[in-house]
């Protein structure tokens, strides 16, 4: 039996609402399905002023086009992300600055973000590792003494909540991903969630080429200008309706990778306890859609082992990210390795389990039953 990394769950609706789409003969952006899935998002986790776009990468880039960073400006991140988190932050222009993780949470560590600070500093930009919600009282607060703007990389964390507020709904920004790896998938999609009111009307600019397309359609003006920057940040709506199936799913959803979340934590809680390895954390003021599962191990030898055996089992667990500031593009500006050394320690320790809706219907067990085996193989228990 083979348990791959990842695998897109299909959703009851997905055919019919892509076919509705594709006969109702509008298939470009801001149509229908994409009206429906903002109702959705409004209703299920009160986020409002939800722009679709193409990828979470876009919405990123649309949200730093968004908040006028510029030449000269510095904005500070976790080297721990994805590439596209700092390639927005340079198409402006703008310099990025990487921060440590906390080794437990694995998400920006305020207190050295903070010392980043200098006055060429415009943006704090956190991701939601694996989705739990980064410090957002801690990074607000920094925002707000130094008069910074925050925008939040929420691509993983869809449907997680922050002191029972849902993630997306912080900072002055905050982005979504829709990819086929990530909890809610169209394949390729995301969104920018635009928190500052007073951004609202500029976003639908920036989205639409920089026109004024929008005040046409609503009949506030006869013919449509270029007004300002822009890009194509639209998702076609044959992708919202097949976005908006999944999204009708997922209360299911979250209840399958729950049950794989829980599952893992039993299985990994004895090695935790006994201070071997760490594991996804729970937090009292945070509710997790169960994005993804991590182990970080006592050594990179044993992290190497455990994928290596799984591996032979055909079990596909794998490596978290390759820290920014070490990779060849961090290197480019100046960075070293030893520069972040929490970051470049847990780097080469973490990996990320298996966990996809379908496994909790069919190969949890096999899945398990390989683990113990390959934990009591390096651990001896
Ligand atoms: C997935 C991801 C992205 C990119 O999203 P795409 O939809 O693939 O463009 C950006 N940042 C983080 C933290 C991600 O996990």
């Amino acid at each position: 039996m083979k348990i791959p990394f990842n695998k897109p769950y299909q959703c009851p609706d997905e055919r019919e609402y892509v076919t509705q789409a594709l006969e109702s003969g509008r298939l470009a952006g801001n149509n229908a399905y994409a009206q429906k899935v903002q109702e959705h998002l409004k209703q299920k986790h009160k986020l409002k002023n939800v722009y679709l776009v193409p990828s979470g990468t876009s919405a990123l880039e649309m949200g730093v086009w968004l908040a006028g960073l510029k030449p000269g400006d510095e904005v500070i991140l976790p080297s721990y992300t994805f590439s596209s988190t700092a390639n927005a932050i340079i198409l402006t222009g703008a310099k990025p600055v990487f921060c440590e993780v906390d080794p437990v949470t694995m998400n920006a560590d305020p207190a050295h973000a903070k010392s980043l600070v200098t006055d060429k500093t415009k943006m704090l930009l956190p991701i939601d590792y694996a989705g739990l919600p980064c410090d957002i009282d801690g990074f607000s607060a920094i925002a707000k003494d130094f008069d910074l703007l925050l925008m939040i990389d929420a691509a993983q964390s869809y449907g997680s909540y922050y002191q029972e507020q849902a993630c997306g709904s912080f900072g002055e920004l905050s982005t979504f991903s829709f990819h086929e790896t990530k909890n809610i998938s169209c394949g390729e999609g995301g969104a920018l969630i635009v928190n500052n009111p007073n951004w609202i009307e500029r976003a639908h600019f920036l989205q639409e080429k920089g026109t004024d397309r929008r005040l046409v359609l609503y009949g506030q003006k006869s013919k449509y200008h270029w007004v300002d920057i822009g890009s194509s940040f639209l998702l076609s709506d044959i992708l919202a309706a097949l976005l908006l199936a999944q999204l009708e799913y997922e209360d299911d959803l979250l209840a399958l990778r729950t049950k794989v979340t829980n599952a893992y934590t039993d299985l990994f809680e004895q090695y935790h306890a006994q201070g071997l390895i760490s594991i996804t954390p729970y937090s009292d003021n945070a509710r997790l859609n169960s994005h993804a599962f991590w182990v970080i191990f006592d050594s990179e030898q044993n992290k190497n082992g455990f994928l290596t055996q799984l591996k032979e089992r055909d079990v596909y667990a794998y490596i978290g990210y390759m820290p920014l500031h070490s990779s060849p593009m961090g290197q480019s500006l100046g960075y070293r390795a030893e520069d972040l050394p929490i970051t470049d320690s847990v780097g080469k320790r973490i990996a990320r389990l298996p966990l996809y809706a379908e496994l909790a219907e069919h190969g949890l067990d096999y899945c398990l039953e390989q683990m113990a085996r390959v934990m009591k193989d390096i651990y001896g228990f």
